[in-house]
């Protein structure tokens, strides 16, 4: 089938790859691409992570963990695993997602940070979007999927010269489909230079002061905020500064840590991920967006059934 992709985030360009490799004709159109996605500011730690219904997020998490396990064996991809810690300050149950990843352990007390009780210890892909989606780019050419730039404002006019449309336009498509349940979720992060970290940390106990420890190659993300609803572009100050804290009150390596960028993006929030086929006027469409905070943590797994869902179609 000839089929066109509208969106250049993780979702739509993974999509569009595994179009392309069960041997659709694929081209995508994004008013984004690259380095102005959301996708490309994310923490892009494998995580579950504000992102529903669970049964199904944890279906796609699993799939994603092995693709991405997979690919951290080439390092042009931008994937590594790292060991890394959840942190809690009381005893925590097993998460709902626990069998989306082979093993999960509990850190011992002297891995624990002073105030802390409880905590998962596992192994999970970190994605390093700045070469990670370069990278599917330079897979999707080799392909032959062209992408190019280009606003889409109504979903009929997206059909010309294809059987299909994707539409992975994340929080996009509350204007393009007019879906009132997409809620923006603020996040605010600061990238700092390398200080020698090869572990993550995580702690979400308490949804005002997130904070997350994620380390790359040569830089370090630090967050964050998930302010449901806020659409506020700008950096702040403040919060930044906040972060910086929190940061280095769980690792003193962090304080003075060289500050390279500050950056906010918007998480497509929704009660659940739409995927799902639909048949309107001019044909065929199949909706993947809504990931939340874990549209890197779904990509490969939605990916894989948007494919699916595609060649069903035919
Ligand atoms: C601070 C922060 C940290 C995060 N950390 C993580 C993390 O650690 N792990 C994780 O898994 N996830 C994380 N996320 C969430 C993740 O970034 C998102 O879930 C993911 O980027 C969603 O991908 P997407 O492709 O659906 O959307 P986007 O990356 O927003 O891409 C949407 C695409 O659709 C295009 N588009 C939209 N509307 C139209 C239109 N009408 N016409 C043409 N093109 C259109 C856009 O231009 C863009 O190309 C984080 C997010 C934030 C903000």
């Amino acid at each position: 089938m000839r089929v066109r992709v509208i969106g250049a985030g993780v979702v739509g360009l993974t999509s569009a790859l595994r179009l392309a490799q069960a041997g659709h004709d694929v081209d995508v159109v994004a008013g984004k691409v690259g380095d102005s996605t959301t996708s490309a500011l994310a923490a892009a730690l494998w995580y579950p992570y504000r992102a529903y219904p669970e049964a199904d997020v944890t279906r796609w998490s699993s799939l994603t963990y092995a693709t991405l396990c997979g690919l951290a064996a080439d390092p042009s991809t931008g994937v590594r695993l790292r060991l890394g810690r959840e942190l809690f300050r009381s005893p925590a149950p097993d998460p709902w997602w626990r069998d989306a990843v082979p093993e999960l352990g509990r850190p011992t007390d002297e891995r624990l940070p002073a105030g802390y009780l409880d905590g998962y210890e596992l192994t999970v892909p970190v994605v390093d979007m700045a070469v990670h989606l370069p990278w599917l780019l330079g897979r999707l050419t080799e392909a032959g999927v062209a992408v190019r730039g280009g606003q889409v404002d109504d979903l009929a006019g997206a059909f010309a010269g294809v059987d299909a449309v994707v539409n992975c336009t994340g929080l996009g498509a509350r204007k393009l489909l007019g879906d009132g349940s997409l809620t923006p979720v603020r996040g605010q992060v600061v990238v700092v230079a390398q200080v020698g970290l090869s572990e993550w940390l995580l702690d979400q106990t308490d949804p005002g002061r997130l904070t997350y420890i994620v380390p790359r190659s040569d830089t370090v993300l630090l967050g964050g905020t998930a302010d449901e609803g806020d659409e506020d572009l700008t950096v702040r100050p403040g919060t930044a500064a906040g972060i910086l804290d929190r940061c280095a009150a769980l690792v003193p390596a962090l304080r003075g840590a060289r500050v390279l960028r500050h950056r906010v993006g918007l998480r497509p929030g929704r009660p659940r991920v739409r995927l799902e086929a639909e048949v309107v006027e001019r044909g065929p469409v199949v909706h993947c967006y809504g990931h939340g905070g874990a549209g890197v943590t779904l990509s490969y797994g939605c990916a894989d059934e948007v494919a699916e869902l595609v060649s069903g179609l035919s």
